[in-house]
């Protein structure tokens, strides 16, 4: 992965790399992803160049070069303060292990494209030619050598080659597809989807560090609802949590969700809708990959959604004021109102009306106080701080003096 730079400054970029190659007696092209996202007028996050150059060669063309993965032979070129990747045309060699080809060889553009994974990801751009009437508004002429261009304008992904065989070599595909299907709107060709789901339960042999790095992806973009609908109707979901959970309900609590929705607050939503609990993060944590602070904030959002649904109002002033205040009740509120719009409405008021006084004021008495009123340090400290601003919060103290003679009669009481 390469740093994001400013598109158009990485498009030049790579443009000026396909010409240096051209000017050398090479063949140079935009390859997969930019080109893909370029025809459907998204904008690329990096830009990749398959060239019939050598890696030896690149890098006595390129001085300001290294190698990205050094057994594949990709090689980093630092155009203009950026960093672009450029792989030598190759055909991947036979899969032993369903993860990575044995070898690679170095060979043609249509060999190139047929070892990718789905159609639309497996085009060149000539980005020095003018475009062909096939794709009049492409910013270049477009290689096709497996239908992409097809499928793009028809909207369906199609594993490039043998469905079956592609989606046996390379489990991480499927989810891969997925993705692509959810976030750009396509429909999954039938021979690629029962191909999926054909391998859907050996997805368990890819590791759980790429799943991870796949469902982040799907449940941080909007189209988070359409692409759990995949997971489902793939049979993903089971081997991608492995939580042994069966789900009964829709998945309505994760389409309730904005666009611009946590990870954290979206994983929660997806528990919900496989109707667990906060005990379900620990589990998560590991088929996913979660990082401590995802895990602990979607613990956290969780058990704030099942403190309010079970009765959250009914609450004491000092315990409702403490919670609303903590980061996680928000976020388990906005789940809340896709699963019960009005627990969702009376809880929201209520929090309004708390507000007025204060959810999180500063305490009227600190531990600083305790030390000037003569009091040690020790376990009474908190349980006088605790009692005196849960008394400030429910207003039964108002100011420093009342405070201060509450905080004596409770540290006498010890
Ligand atoms: P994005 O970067 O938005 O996820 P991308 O298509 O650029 O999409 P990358 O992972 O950057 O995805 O890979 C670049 C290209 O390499 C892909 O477009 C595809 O042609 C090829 N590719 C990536 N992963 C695989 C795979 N598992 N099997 C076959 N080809 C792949
Ligand atoms: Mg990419």
């Amino acid at each position: 992965m390469v740093p994001r730079a400013d598109p158009a400054r990485a498009r030049e970029a790579a443009a000026a790399i396909v010409r240096t190659l051209r000017d050398h007696g090479h063949t140079a092209y935009f390859a997969g992803g930019c080109v893909r996202d370029e025809l459907l007028g998204l904008e690329p996050t990096d830009y990749d160049i398959a060239t019939d150059a050598t890696p030896d060669r690149l890098k006595s063309l390129f001085p300001r070069s290294g190698e990205v993965g050094a057994s594949f032979g990709v090689v980093l070129v630092k155009q203009r303060g950026i960093a672009i990747e450029v792989a030598t045309f190759r055909s991947d060699g036979p899969y032993t292990d369903r993860r990575r080809p044995d070898v690679v060889h170095f060979s043609t553009p249509a060999l190139d494209a047929a070892r990718r994974d789905f159609t639309i990801n497996a085009l060149f751009l000539d980005p020095l030619a003018p475009p062909s009437p096939q794709a009049p508004d492409a910013r270049g002429l477009v290689i096709d050598f497996v239908g992409g261009l097809n499928d793009m304008k028809s909207r369906i992904l199609r594993a490039v080659g043998n469905p079956a065989q592609r989606l046996a070599e390379d489990h991480l595909r499927a989810l891969r597809g997925a993705r692509f299907a959810a976030r750009l709107g396509l429909t999954i060709d039938p021979l690629t989807a029962s191909a999926i789901r054909d391998h859907a339960a050996e997805l368990g042999g890819v590791s759980r560090e790429r799943i991870g790095e796949e469902v982040k992806r799907m449940l941080t973009h909007p189209t988070r609802a359409r692409a759990l609908e995949l997971l489902r109707e793939l049979n993903l979901e089971g081997p991608v949590l492995d939580d042994g959970a069966k789900p009964t309900s829709p998945p309505t609590t994760l389409a309730g969700l904005s666009g611009d929705t946590e990870y954290a607050t979206a994983l929660a939503a997806w528990a919900l809708d496989r109707d667990q609990t906060w005990t379900v993060a620990a589990s998560w944590r590991r088929s996913l990959c979660l990082s401590n602070e995802d895990c602990q904030a979607m613990e956290a959002v969780l058990k704030a959604v099942a403190l309010i649904e079970d009765g959250w109002l009914g609450l004491p002033v000092a315990a409702r004021k403490r919670s609303a205040a903590a980061p996680a009740f928000a976020q388990a509120l906005r789940l809340v109102q896709a699963r019960q719009p009005a627990t969702a409405a009376s809880v929201h008021k209520e929090v309004e009306r708390l507000s007025q006084t204060g959810l999180a004021p500063d305490p009227l008495v600190t531990g600083e106080h305790l030390i000037a009123m003569g009091l040690k340090p020790g376990p009474i400290f908190r349980r006088v701080l605790d009692g005196v601003y849960d008394a400030q919060l429910e207003g039964r103290v108002a100011d420093q003096e009342s405070a201060q003679r509450l905080a004596a009669a409770l540290a006498e009481q010890g």
